[in-house]
């Protein structure tokens, strides 16, 4: 192609590359300095006997290191993600440290050996050299000596010759890992660590090999239920089964057959010259294994350090019995962090229970804890007490809109003594939504993010997706300001069939990806019985709108799902009605609902709906479901959206469903009541000036 212009000069890709290799080394160089003043940080810290994680300079380091940011152009979320990590791993090595102190030459050390069942490249491999490097726990590498079996891993570490081993114990998709769980039982090693490592198993094999045309695949049993779906959707392919992935990689090189294939790392793919010939064929693309790490004998947890504690337990055979040990944990409000059953060999019928909790077992309240228990079971073991692998994040809110006041106002609703008296709640058409029913509030929690805990939370978005670009920036625009939970319609109920319906299964998918991509759960609307599987498959909040409050075959439906739903008033319900619609999804047994007012016809035309607010102290009154309110769609116009908001958190409302848009004008739906995003960051802002 010709042309009369000259061309640009630009600056050829591979000087920029060095540049770029150039920065990163200068980066590296800074981690590596700054991990070296972490470790003289704890001595500090002891000697001045200062506490081991101080959360508010934490806080204010975050915040600082924000505006910082923000001057040279890099994102809040970037900074925040980056130095969450570089925190976490500050003190990762501060407790290292100190376990190292306490435990003396009993610890790891880079000349330990460490047991783990496979061959290099298997995720036990994987995960090993990810406990020993995620952390300064050691300067060098130790061995990793490969083992058949679980069992002969945990007796080489049972036997002295090997100091460690990784065993994995529970994966996110396949659930607890029945082998290893039996084997601790009947074994004499101690659990002295703990690490997660995301499994992205891989389809590897020859270069260019057919997918469709394969026979015979190489997997762990593992691997083989954690792909399951991408399995299936083989035909004419053999299922053969191996110890571990990476025996699978060296099989398929050694054959050299195109058409034979394995689920393993892509490191494994790497060591045996092989290919991926598809990424992550998980049925979740959050796929994780949590591993354990044994020795042969119990190692002391630093006091400072959160630990969890792991046992295992036969309780009586009674009824009850298994609830009156729960009680003695939450007695003394000690979070169990997990609770599995395996069946007695020899007792048919019984089972032993598995527990981890967190607490550490020198800890008094532990000490008390376990000898509660003696009284309640007919064995109980100590498996061992441990470091918690995750380091709970520093969160902070963006400085220039954390502001106090300095008294908060309260607003107390009590419940509804009087109606019960008149009409009991059964015969009013409802009762599990009733406070006679449940006191307490429900509070629900969609991954860590709680409604109705209290806290106003504020789900925020697009009317619809439209785009990838579009529900990308609005989901950075939400999570920049503070908003919880990402909204975005992928089914749009239209009033009329020639307008916008929504971008259905492919919005779907870009509205998660959003929600992942900046850390949000995700709420869209279902209209249709057919959708709700599907839609629930990805979503993580499933919204029955307005039109279809009284669709009680899809109120069934969605009661019968794991998924929170939000309900929202129709436009011509009673608040009577709208009791009794939900009613129909608690009935079917799903309980984590939270309903929504959204305006409300009447007369009143300056509106597109009138805001019923009184709604949210008569739903108080009556109901333990957290209240939300939603502006946009009772407003109409933006203009209106940010007192209602606002008088949303002032009656006491849980939380708001707000929309906004990068350009309204452009909005395929409800354009003229998107904030834009000026008006929602002062709304977000204002928000934190009321507190209730
Ligand atoms: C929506 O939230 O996008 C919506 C359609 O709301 P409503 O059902 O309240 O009209
Ligand atoms: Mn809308």
């Amino acid at each position: 192609m010709t042309t009369d212009t000259a061309p640009i000069k630009s600056t050829p890709l591979s000087e920029l590359r060095s540049e770029i290799d150039r920065l990163d080394q200068g980066l590296l160089t800074i981690l590596s300095k700054r991990r070296a003043i972490a470790k003289q940080v704890v001595e500090a810290k002891e000697t001045e006997h200062a506490i081991l994680r101080d959360i508010p300079r934490e806080q204010q380091l975050l915040q600082q290191r924000i505006s910082a940011g923000r001057e040279l152009g890099l994102e809040a979320q970037h900074v925040t993600n980056i130095f969450h990590e570089v925190i976490a791993e500050a003190v990762r090595s501060q407790h290292d440290h100190l376990q190292a102190k306490l435990n003396g030459s009993t610890v790891l050390t880079h000349s330990s050996s460490i047991a783990f069942q496979g061959i290099e490249g298997s995720f036990c491999h994987l995960a090993g050299r990810s406990f020993v490097s995620s952390s300064s726990k050691t300067s060098g590498t130790p061995t990793f000596i490969g083992f058949k079996t679980y069992q002969e891993a945990v007796r080489a570490v049972e036997a002295g010759s090997c100091d460690y081993g990784i065993l994995p114990i529970e994966n996110t998709t396949s659930g607890g890992i029945n082998d290893v769980y039996d084997l601790l039982l009947n074994s004499r090693v101690s659990i002295v660590g703990e690490e997660k490592l995301r499994v992205s198993p891989c389809l590897i094999g020859m270069p260019n090999a057919p997918i469709s045309h394969l026979e015979r695949i190489y997997a762990s049993a593992l691997s083989v239920s954690e792909c399951s779906n991408f399995l299936t959707g083989l035909t004419d392919c053999s299922i053969e089964f191996c110890n571990d992935s990476a025996i699978g990689a060296k099989l398929v090189h050694t054959a050299g057959n195109k058409l034979h294939a394995a689920i393993a790392s892509t490191e494994a793919a790497e060591m045996f010259g092989l290919s991926v010939l598809q990424r992550n064929v998980a049925n979740q693309e959050d796929n994780f294994t949590r591993f354990i790490v044994i020795a042969k004998h119990p190692q002391k947890v630093d006091a400072r350090i959160t630990s969890k504690t792991s046992i295992v337990m036969h309780t009586l055979n009674k009824p009850g019995a298994l609830v009156e040990a729960l009680l003695v944990f939450k007695e003394r409000e000690i979070n169990l962090t997990k609770l599995e059953s395996r069946p007695i060999p020899g007792n048919s019928w019984e089972e032993m229970f598995y527990i981890d909790f967190l607490g550490n077992i020198d800890s008094d309240l532990v000490k008390a804890t376990l000898a509660d228990l003696t009284k309640l079971v007919r064995f109980i073991k100590v498996l061992g007490c441990f470091p918690a692998c995750d380091v709970e994040p520093t969160v902070v809110e963006r400085p220039e809109i954390a502001i106090k006041p300095k008294a908060a106002i309260v607003i107390e609703i009590k419940e509804d003594t009087t109606a019960p008296k008149s009409a009991p709640a059964k015969d009013r058409g409802y009762k599990l939504v009733t406070r006679e029913h449940k006191s307490s509030n429900t509070i629900i929690d969609v991954g860590g993010v709680k409604i109705g805990d209290g806290n106003f939370l504020v789900i925020a978005g697009p009317c619809s997706v439209e785009s990838r670009e579009q529900i990308m920036s609005c989901a950075k625009e939400a999570r920049d300001n503070g908003a919880k939970i990402l909204r975005g319609g992928v089914f749009k109920p239209r009033s009329s069939p020639y307008s916008f319906q929504g971008m259905g299964y492919e919005g779907l998918d870009l509205l998660v990806e959003a929600g992942k991509a900046f850390g949000m759960p995700v709420i869209t609307e279902v209209m249709t019985t057919e959708d709700v599987d599907r839609v629930a498959e990805k979503a993580d909040i499933i919204q029955i709108g307005a039109r279809n409050m009284q669709n009680f075959s899809l109120l069934k439906v969605v009661g019968q799902i794991r998924r929170p739903i939000m309900l929202k008033r129709g436009m011509s319900s009673s608040i009577e009605e709208l009791l009794q619609a939900v009613e129909y999804i608690l009935a079917g047994g799903n309980q984590q609902v939270f309903l929504c007012e959204r305006g409300i016809r009447t007369f009143e035309t300056a509106t597109r709906g009138t805001l019923d607010i009184s709604a949210v102290p008569v739903l108080k009154q009556r109901t333990h479901l957290p209240i939300f309110i939603d502006p946009s769609h009772a407003a109409g116009v933006r203009e209106l959206v940010p007192p209602l908001a606002l008088a949303a958190k002032a009656v006491g409302a849980d939380g708001i469903i707000v929309e906004f848009h990068p350009e309204p004008e452009k909005a395929l739906s409800d354009g003229p009541q998107a904030l834009r995003y000026p008006q929602f960051e002062k709304l977000m802002a204002d928000l934190r000036r009321i507190q209730v």
